[in-house]
């Protein structure tokens, strides 16, 4: 099969679908790989390395969507590419369709069979090709809020850690899955106090042993959330209803129980965010203000640490691209993981959350 990796054009996007490490290996399989000139410059890969991986370097974008096969990015397709894709073609990506029907219509009008990394599960119901960009969103997440803190950048004026004879920040997570656990270990880590809640006793149970009694638990109600956000000097929103958007726990009215200037940071954005008041934001403008809460609503925050997200990325994606480059959309047939990735095919919206999540579909 020819692979095709155009340059990825989001605000601020630095990752690359497929590294030289992984055409590498596309191409040890028999298949033929295109990439766009300058797409792994965000990660320090020249053409030349990919040209050395046994990739060809073709000059545009348009020349990757009208000859490849199979297209392999990273984020969802801009609508400037949307038109580009075309029926009897494979584009494996993210796509977070569910709160975004814009998106959904455009594929579906390409004709393109889309299958969406984020919806790919393995064989114990877990989400292998989010949770890499999960580890790293919920690590970054604590970056964001100790920058979003401090007074310059109009925050409370306070250090995660606190120092000896000072309280330290209180961090409250709201999910405790993958970006959840990482938020909590970094902030942790850096001698927060830090709450997680969660909506399942059982996985309560585990971060109670995973972190040995050093955070606070507490089930998902909307007491439990009124009383800790009250009391919090961030709190991380890292809820998943896979496919769905995400539920909004924190309502505007709950935002006047907080203390002012107090951050919020919506890792759960790209599922539509679990605030009421959180709108996509871009690195390069990430924070706003709601009745005094500092909102950091980052839709790509993996795509400011490019190195270690698209290695972590690939890493993960590798075996599922292989056996899609071996079979076509046949290998959805024989593995149900990534079947369960299938999201759009013929023209429709084919994964069954994701479609009652649209409505129209
Ligand atoms: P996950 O499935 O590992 O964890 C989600 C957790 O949310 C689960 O433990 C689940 O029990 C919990 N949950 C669901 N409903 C809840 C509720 N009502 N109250 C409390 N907890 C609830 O998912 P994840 O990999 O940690 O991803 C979390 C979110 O972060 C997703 O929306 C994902 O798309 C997003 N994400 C965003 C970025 C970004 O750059 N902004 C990057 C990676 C992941």
């Amino acid at each position: 099969m020819l692979v095709g990796v155009p340059k990825e054009i989001k605000n601020h996007e630095y990752r690359v679908g497929l590294t030289p490490g992984a055409i590498r290996e596309y191409v040890a399989a028999g298949h033929k790989a295109i990439v766009e000139t300058n797409a792994g410059a965000g990660i320090g890969a020249s053409d030349d390395v990919y040209r050395a991986a046994g990739a060809d370097i073709v000059d545009t974008a348009e020349e990757v969507f009208a000859r490849a096969e199979m297209v392999v990015k990273v984020k969802e397709p801009q609508p400037s590419e949307w038109v580009q894709l075309r029926e009897s073609q494979i584009l494996f990506t993210y796509l977070h369709l569910a709160p975004d029907p814009e998106q959904a219509k455009g594929l579906m009008a390409s004709g393109v069979t889309a299958v969406a990394y984020e919806t790919v599960t393995d064989a114990t119901g877990g989400l292998p090709l989010l949770a890499p960009m999960s580890e790293v969103a919920g690590r970054l997440s604590i970056e964001a809020a100790g920058t979003a803190l401090k007074a310059v950048s109009g925050g409370r004026g306070l250090l995660l850690g606190g120092v000896p004879g000072v309280q330290a920040a209180r961090v409250v997570v709201l999910g405790g899955g993958v970006v959840g656990t990482h938020a909590a270990r970094m902030a942790a880590g850096l001698g927060a106090e830090v709450t997680i809640i969660d909506r399942s006793i059982p996985r309560l149970r585990q971060l109670d042993e995973l972190f040995h009694g050093r955070v606070r638990t507490r089930v998902s109600t909307i007491q439990s959330i009124e009383d800790e956000i009250a009391e919090a000097d961030v709190v991380i929103g890292a809820v998943l209803v896979p496919g769905a958007s995400a539920p909004k726990l924190v309502t505007r009215p709950m935002l006047g129980l907080m203390k002012p200037r107090a951050v919020l940071v919506d890792v759960a954005i790209d599922q539509g965010g679990c605030f009421e008041t959180s709108h996509a934001t871009t690195h390069a403008d990430p924070t706003y203000e709601v009745d005094g809460i500092i909102h950091y609503c980052v839709a790509n925050m993996p795509g400011a640490v490019p190195l270690t997200s698209s290695h972590a990325l690939n890493n993960a994606t590798l075996p599922y691209g292989l056996a899609l480059a071996k079979d076509g959309v046949k290998a959805c047939e024989t593995n149900a993981g990534l079947k369960e990735g299938l999201n759009v095919q013929g023209g429709h919206i084919v994964n069954k959350v994701v479609a009652d999540s649209l409505h129209f579909a």
